[in-house]
C-alpha cells in the first residue's frame, strides 16, 4: 500500500469531481445535483421531460421574526436537528431540496429511492412540529432549488455542513454565490473522527492499516477500555468470529417499519416517475423485484431499529458476521447502515448503544467488540481513505479490468446458488451484507476482471445504503484491489471459501471441489486464472506467496480454457 499523504482536506481541495459521482456538477460548473437534494412537496414538479411545475405547492413560508438573516441548508444525508447547524443555530430557518434529475441518472433501486425522499420528508415534518420555518423545495436539478430560494430571499446567507462527497462542497458554494447568495460550510459533524485527527494520526506514517487507526480510536473515544489497555486484555477477537450457523439456524427478525402515508405516498410517485430499466436512459428500478419497502424512514424508527439490533441481534453478531446462510438475507447484521448514512443515526449513538450491554453476560466479548469495530473503526477508515484517495480513488484500476458486467447482476439469473441469492436479496430489499456483498458479489467480479467504476455504479445503484464517499472504497479498493490505498491484497477466493461459510453448495448446480470440465464451479476456474493473469501485478507480494505456490503446481492451460467457457456463459446469460 502506498499512502501519500495529503494534508488538503479534497472535499476542500477544489480540484474537479472526476468520473462517476452523484454529487457532481451537470452540464456546466454550477448545475450541481446533490444527494437528493431538495424540493416543495410537490412529486409532480418540473421533471426533464419539460412539464412545468405546478407553483401552489411550493410553500413559501416568512422568515421567522426571531431568525436573523441566515439560512441552514440540510442536504439530504445529513438529516438530523441534533448536530451541526440545524441545531446550532436552532431559530434560522431550514431549506431542504429535492432533486429528481439526480434520482434519473441511474438505474436506482426503488427503496433506495423511497427511502431517501421519504426520510426527507419525514425530517421536514419532524422540523415543523418543532416549531421550525422549513422551506421545502421540489426541483428537477439542486440548481433549480438554489435558484428558486434566492430568487425568493435574494443576498440569502446559507450554511450547511460540508458534504461527505469530494468536491461537493466547493461545487456547492460556486453554485449558491452564481446565484447571488453566500454559502458557509461548517465541520460535518456526523462522523467519529475529524479530518484533521485523522491526517494528524497518518502524518508520521507512511501507510495506514484499518488496525492501527482502530486502536486509535479506541483509545481517543476511551470506547471498550480499561486506562490504556482494551477491557478484556484484547483489541481484536477476529479469530472468534468465523464460525457458521447450526443447520436450522433461526436468527431473531429484524423490525419491519410498516411505511405510514408518507411514505406510501411517496412509494406511489418514485413508482410512477422512476420507472426505467437498466440498460438505457431514462434509468429505473424495473430490474428490481421489490418486497414491501421495510426501512426506517423517521429518527424513531432508527431509534426502534438500534435498540432491535442491540437487544435480539447483538448477542449472535460476532460469530456469525462472516457467514451466509441461504435465505437468511439478515443473519445477526445491525442493518443500520441506511440510517446511519442518512444521519437518522449519530455512529457514536449506535457504538455507545451497544457498549451499554458490556457487563451483560448474554452478549459476549466477541459480538461486542466486532460490532464497535464495524462502526468505530471500519466506517470511519473508510470515509478518510475517500478522502485522501479522491479524486484518483473512482478511476483507480491497477489491475487493467476492462470486463462489462455480466447481466446476472441485474436480473439474478444464474445457476451459482451464491450468486443467485446474493442478488435476489438486493432485487428484494437492496441490502446484502458485508459478506455477500465482498466475497460473492465483489470477489467473483474481481475474478472476472470487471472494469471498477461499472461495479461501482452497480453497488451505488442497487444498494439502499449507498453514497460515494463510502460505496467508492469499499468497491474500488477493498472489493476490487483497484486502488492503491489500503488493500495489502485483493480478496479473491476460490468456491472453498463460499463452501466453508456457507450452505449454499450444497444445493448448487456446480461443483465447489471441482476447477475444470463442465459443472466445474466458475469461482474455481477464475480464481487460478486471475493469479496467472495478474501474475507480473501479484506474484510479489508476500502474502501472496503461498498461492502462487500452489499455481505453479497446476497446469494452466485447462484452467484458462475452463475460465474461458465461463466468461462466455456469462456473457450469454447462461452462467
Ligand atoms: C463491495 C462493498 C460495498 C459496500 N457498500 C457499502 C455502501 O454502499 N454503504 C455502506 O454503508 N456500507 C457499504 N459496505 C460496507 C458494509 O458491507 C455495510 O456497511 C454493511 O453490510 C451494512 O449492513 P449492516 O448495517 O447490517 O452492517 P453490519 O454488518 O451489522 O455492521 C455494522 C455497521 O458497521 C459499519 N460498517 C461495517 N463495515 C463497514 C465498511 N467496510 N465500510 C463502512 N461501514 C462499515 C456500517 O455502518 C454497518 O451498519 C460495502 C462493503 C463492500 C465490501
Ligand atoms: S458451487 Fe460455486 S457457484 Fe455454487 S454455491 Fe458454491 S461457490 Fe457458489
Amino acid at each position: 500500500m502506498a499512502y501519500s499523504k495529503n494534508t488538503n482536506d479534497p472535499i476542500d481541495s477544489g480540484a474537479p469531481a472526476t468520473g462517476w459521482d452523484p454529487v457532481r456538477a451537470e452540464g456546466g460548473t454550477n448545475r450541481l445535483v446533490a444527494g437528493f437534494p431538495g424540493t416543495n412537496d410537490d412529486p409532480t414538479a418540473r421533471r426533464s421531460n419539460g412539464q412545468s411545475q405546478p407553483s401552489g405547492r411550493n410553500d413559501e413560508p416568512a422568515r421567522p421574526p426571531e431568525g436573523g438573516a441566515v439560512t441552514v441548508l440540510v442536504l439530504g444525508d445529513q438529516l438530523t436537528w441534533r448536530r451541526g447547524p440545524v441545531a446550532a443555530d436552532p431559530d434560522e430557518p431550514v431549506l431542504l431540496i429535492e432533486s429528481t434529475s439526480f434520482a434519473e441518472r441511474h438505474p436506482y433501486h426503488p427503496h433506495k429511492l423511497t427511502l431517501v425522499f421519504s426520510a426527507m420528508r419525514h425530517f421536514r415534518d419532524a422540523l415543523r412540529e418543532r416549531g421550525r420555518t422549513v422551506w421545502y423545495r421540489q426541483c428537477e436539478t439542486f440548481e433549480d432549488g438554489i435558484a428558486a430560494h434566492l430568487s425568493a430571499h435574494p443576498g440569502d446567507d446559507l450554511v450547511a455542513m460540508r458534504p461527505a462527497s469530494h468536491g461537493a462542497g466547493d461545487r456547492l458554494r460556486d453554485l449558491v454565490t452564481a446565484h447571488g447568495g453566500s454559502l458557509e460550510l461548517v465541520d460535518n459533524d456526523l462522523f467519529l473522527c475529524a479530518p484533521a485527527t485523522f491526517d494528524d494520526w497518518a502524518a508520521d506514517r507512511s501507510e495506514f492499516t484499518h488496525e492501527a487507526f482502530y486502536r486509535f480510536m479506541r483509545r481517543r473515544t476511551g470506547y471498550l477500555m480499561d486506562g490504556d489497555d482494551p477491557i478484556g486484555g484484547q483489541w481484536n477477537y477476529d479469530e472468534e468470529n468465523r464460525e457458521t450457523p447450526p443447520a436450522g439456524y433461526d436468527p431473531p427478525s429484524p423490525p419491519r417499519f410498516e411505511p405510514d402515508a408518507l411514505t406510501r405516498e411517496t412509494e406511489a410517485w418514485v413508482a410512477e416517475t422512476f420507472d426505467g430499466g437498466y440498460e438505457e436512459p431514462p434509468y429505473g428500478g424495473a430490474w428490481a423485484n421489490p418486497e414491501p419497502f421495510r426501512w426506517p424512514v423517521a429518527r424513531a424508527e432508527a431509534l426502534t431499529a438500534l435498540d432491535a439490533f442491540v437487544t435480539d441481534r447483538l448477542p449472535e453478531f460476532g460469530p456469525y458476521q462472516d457467514a451466509m446462510v441461504e435465505g437468511e438475507w439478515a443473519l445477526d447484521h445491525a442493518l443500520l447502515s441506511p440510517a446511519l448514512n442518512l444521519g437518522l443515526l449519530h455512529p457514536g449513538e449506535v457504538v455507545e448503544a451497544a457498549i451499554e450491554r458490556v457487563d451483560d453476560p448474554e452478549v459476549p466479548r466477541n459480538s461486542l467488540e466486532g460490532f464497535v469495530r464495524q462502526v468505530l473503526g471500519w466506517r470511519e477508515f473508510v470515509r478518510h481513505a475517500y478522502r485522501v484517495g479522491m479524486p484518483d480513488l473512482v478511476e483507480a484500476n491497477r489491475l487493467g479490468a476492462t470486463a462489462a458486467l455480466p447481466e446476472c447482476y441485474w436480473t439474478g439469473d444464474t445457476d451459482m446458488a451464491c450468486l443467485a441469492d446474493a442478488v435476489e436479496g438486493v432485487r428484494k430489499r437492496g441490502y446484502s451484507h458485508h459478506i455477500q456483498r465482498l466475497m460473492v458479489l465483489s470477489n467473483f467480479a474481481l475474478l472476472y476482471g470487471v472494469e471498477p467504476r461499472e461495479l461501482n455504479r452497480w453497488f451505488h445503484a442497487a444498494y439502499v445504503d449507498a453514497s460515494h464517499w463510502v460505496t467508492t472504497p469499499n468497491v474500488i479498493e477493498m472489493g476490487l484491489f483497484a486502488g492503491d490505498l489500503f488493500a495489502t491484497k485483493p480478496y479473491a477466493a476460490s468456491a472453498n471459501y463460499v463452501d466453508r461459510m456457507s450452505d449454499y453448495c450444497d444445493g448448487c448446480a456446480y461443483d465447489p471441489d471441482e476447477t475444470v470440465g463442465e459443472g466445474a464451479c466458475p469461482f474455481n476456474a477464475l480464481y487460478w486464472e486471475f493469479l496467472d493473469r495478474n501474475e507480473d501485478d501479484l506474484r510479489e507480494n508476500h502474502r501472496m506467496g503461498l498461492v502462487y505456490h500452489h499455481l505453479d503446481d497446476k497446469d494452466r492451460e485447462p484452467i484458462r480454457e475452463r475460465a474461458a467457457a465461463v466468461r462466455e456463459r456469462a456473457r450469454d446469460g447462461e452462467l
